[in-house]
């Protein structure tokens, strides 16, 4: 079916130094998007009346400094209003369109994602006192990852030092590309302590509090904050990138019109500066882009039967915030509550031979559903396991999160971090293609069991 040598073939072409790391937008993206392209339309598969491929337009745009700040009040009185400058600044995330205002809460002292209450967070604007010591850093994605999931309006980051505050700003700063659907619905600011003391010290001195605290601090300051922050968009076409996808038609007349959606994210991290300047990102995510393609290839095979229609998707843009999935779930080719389940895969190549990680059990009866596969396919000798990494909050960190917060139940599969991750020695040669092999054959009896099994997967 899935043979090791298939994995090593493709990985290798899709993390090859020729692909220079895959960014978003590049023509090195683009060309790996049309040998997808290429490939699936060899197999079979369809797409809709454009195609394979699905293109959205990115715009160059430029937050304007000068007329962006930070207005404290209370019962509607204005406190103070922070100016943006060299230590106050847009840092990530999507640019807004009119001010944000909300309740502040601060979060920080000793903070385990697991344990902010997630529930509290919508709408509000989180001053959060982020510690990026290397302790705390490890941290640092876990956390990001529990504010995006829960949908705060404005999160304005705190560092203890300075340095670093102009460096998260810089970023924020420069002009920058935009998709035009938000990837990750998050607007964080940057913002050091000493400057927010100047017009706001009450909260300069809770942030330094805090930070002495040994357990967590969520606390509502009684304050609200408006964040206006207009940006221009520098010119009226941009570059754009692609989204591949394939439909493999459902053989069932009853149920052809419901689908099973197999995807992975494409794109990657560039060129970097030093000597080893690719980002390969063999792993992350060659290893999902391969695996995507060998499935769409095993399961186009004439004499098997599948009575729902599989679409194969690769995605671009993950790695700078779910874009590509996020445009593709808001245009989506066919309705997405149509789309009976989603299996996501995301470093499939490296880590444990026995075993891969099924991250959002909870949210589906998909994962049970992988282990009576695999239970039936014990030969194969890769046990689902659980989310072993929970204070990572992984579940909205890759593309299956554009698809679960729309409510297609969905199923990320990985074999977690290696040494290399988001390095450029993160390389092909590396990649143990006989296990990942051996997880594609899995995930194969996987997508079969999901196109055929009557009722929701909910
Ligand atoms: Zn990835």
């Amino acid at each position: 079916m899935i043979s090791e040598s298939d994995v090593a073939g493709w990985v290798g072409r899709i993390a090859a130094d020729s692909t220079r790391g895959r960014n978003t937008p590049s023509p090195e993206l683009d060309r790996v998007a049309q040998v997808v392209a290429a490939e699936f339309s060899r197999l079979g598969l369809h797409g809709d009346r454009a195609g394979l491929v699905q293109r959205y337009r990115l715009q160059t745009r430029r937050v304007l400094t000068a007329r962006s700040s930070v207005e404290w009040r209370r019962g509607g009185v204005e406190l103070g209003r922070t100016p943006f400058g060299p230590l106050v600044g847009f840092a990530q995330g999507t640019v807004p369109s009119a001010p944000l205002g909300g309740p502040v809460v601060l979060l920080g002292g000793a903070i385990d994602p697991l344990a902010i209450p997630a529930d509290r967070i919508r709408g509000r604007i989180v001053v959060w006192a982020a510690d990026f010591s290397p302790a705390g850093a490890a941290k640092a994605d876990g956390i990001s990852a529990t504010l995006v999931a829960g949908a705060p309006s404005g999160v304005i980051i705190v560092p203890e030092d300075d340095g670093m505050v102009g460096g998260l700003v810089a970023g924020g700063s420069a002009d920058r590309v935009a998709p035009p659907v938000p990837g990750l619905v998050f607007t964080a600011l940057a913002a050091s302590e000493r400057a927010i003391g100047v017009t706001a010290p009450w909260l300069a001195a809770a942030i330094r509090a805090s930070r002495r605290e040994k357990k967590l601090v969520f606390d509502s300051t009684g304050v609200d904050a408006v964040i206006t922050m207009p940006d221009s968009a520098l010119g009226t076409t941009g570059p754009s990138a692609p989204n591949v996808f394939g439909i493999r038609r459902g053989d069932d007349p009853k149920l052809r019109d419901q689908y099973v959606i197999v995807s992975a994210h494409m794109d990657h991290l560039g060129v970097v500066a030093g000597p080893d300047s690719i980002m390969n990102g063999a792993d992350d995510n060659a290893s999902g882009t391969a695996g995507v393609i060998l499935l769409a290839k095993a399961l186009s095979q004439p004499g098997f039967r599948l009575s729902r229609s599989v679409i194969f998707l690769l995605v671009s843009g993950e790695e700078k915030g779910l874009w590509g999935s996020a445009y593709f779930t808001a245009h989506p080719p066919v309705p997405l509550d149509r789309v009976a389940a989603l299996v996501n895969m995301d470093m499939i190549g490296r880590g444990w031979r026995d075993t891969v990680g099924v991250i959002g059990r909870e949210f589906s009866r998909l994962g049970t559903i992988l282990d009576s596969v695999a239970a039936h396919h014990r030969d194969l000798k890769v046990l689902p396991i659980g989310d072993v990494w929970p204070d990572q909050k992984r579940f909205f960190r890759s593309d299956h999160y554009s698809f679960a917060r729309r409510g297609v139940p969905s199923l990320f599969l990985s074999s977690g971090y290696s040494p290399d991750y988001h390095e450029p020695s993160d390389s092909p040669d590396k990649i143990d293609a006989e296990k990942e092999a051996r997880l594609l054959r899995l995930v194969a009896h996987f997508v079969i069991e999901l196109a055929n099994r009557e009722g929701t997967f909910r």
